[in-house]
């Protein structure tokens, strides 16, 4: 499109394409402004220049606000051990908001990581990043406070009580009918060993997956492949998942079924590598597989971010989602 075309002249949809572009530059360069903003702190260059603060230097020069002057100095004070981060923001990489959204989980060790994810992922999907990484930990601490029959916060008198609250809270979520409830308080009267019983129904059925996953795997290694995901391998991952995201904790319903080794690698559909995400843990474990897979799937992932639909206006249907890798 041409620039300097009078905005008058423009049909609706030419005035909107223009002032996506434009909007686009404007993000693009105001993100490498913010990036300069640290050292212009640094040398004081707004003092020597005339203006009476940074803000006020950012403000006049750029329209940045204060809010997004404050971020950008902060960020860069936590990040000045972390320099891929560091890297990221002082060259206007990503937009500080995205850095801002990881800083409280970034380390030294998952940093180059991160940034590698703020520039792929959208402002949602980094949420849900970080919130994962979030309940890992304090799972983690968890854990470790129940291997050593403390939990955190309480004094030891008060400890049982706050135990046996939360399994009765487990037990509720069950939803176990009259019916089976009586039964199994029958079961355990006549001295039968109730949590046996249903530990061996538990293994049964994951053996029956295992086995089933087997068989479908052989066979896939022989098949000739097609694009879609048969209706067995459909159902066996539901079998296996249930209709929600296969994410430990992710409460969404599962709207992709996802390829952990990507598909244009395999030409198959392996069940032992698919998995039902829901959309954010989807766009996420295509940012992972950028670590593994390189430039290949930086093509695919910015395809799948650009065919997205909004969240939720997907189907749990699997036939609807097995088309994505
Ligand atoms: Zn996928
Ligand atoms: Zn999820």
């Amino acid at each position: 499109m041409q620039t300097g075309q009078a905005a008058v002249q423009l049909n609706d949809e030419k005035l909107f394409q223009l002032c996506k572009v434009y909007g686009e530059r404007a993000r693009f360069w105001r993100q490498k402004f913010i990036g300069l903003l640290p050292e212009v702190y640094r040398r004081k260059l707004y003092e020597k220049k005339g203006f009476c603060s940074v803000f006020d230097f950012a403000a006049k020069l750029a329209g940045v606000s204060n809010e997004q002057v404050s971020r950008a100095l902060s960020l860069e004070k936590k990040f000045q051990d972390k320099p891929d981060l560091h890297k990221a923001l002082v060259d206007g990489e990503v937009s500080v908001n995205k850095l801002a959204r990881v800083a409280g989980i970034a380390t030294r060790e998952n940093q180059s990581f991160l940034v590698e994810q703020v520039k792929i992922l959208p402002k949602s999907a980094l949420e849900v990043l970080v919130r994962d990484e979030k309940a890992q930990t304090r799972r983690q601490a968890k854990a470790h406070s129940l291997r050593s029959c403390v939990v955190p916060g309480h004094k030891q008198d008060e400890q049982l009580p706050i135990m046996q609250e939360a399994r009765v809270e487990q037990l509720m979520k069950l939803q176990l009918s009259d019916e089976i409830l009586e039964k199994l308080v029958e079961l355990k009267d006549k001295g039968i060993d109730v949590n046996a019983l249903i530990g061996g129904m538990l293994q049964k059925r994951e053996q029956e997956i295992a086995q089933e996953k087997e068989k479908l795997a052989q066979a896939q290694s022989v098949e000739k492949s097609s694009r879609y995901v048969s209706v067995k391998i459909e159902h066996l991952i539901q079998k296996e998942y249930g209709n929600k995201c296969a994410m430990p904790n992710c409460k969404n319903n599962a709207d992709h079924l996802h390829h952990e080794i990507p598909f244009a690698l395999t030409a198959n559909h392996n069940p032992y590598f698919l998995k039902p995400l829901c959309k954010n843990h989807h766009v996420i474990a295509h940012g992972i597989q950028l670590a593994y897979f390189g430039a290949r799937e930086r093509t695919r992932t910015s395809m799948l971010l650009r065919a997205l639909p909004p969240q939720g206006s997907l189907s749990t249907n699997f036939s609807t989602r097995a088309r994505i890798n």
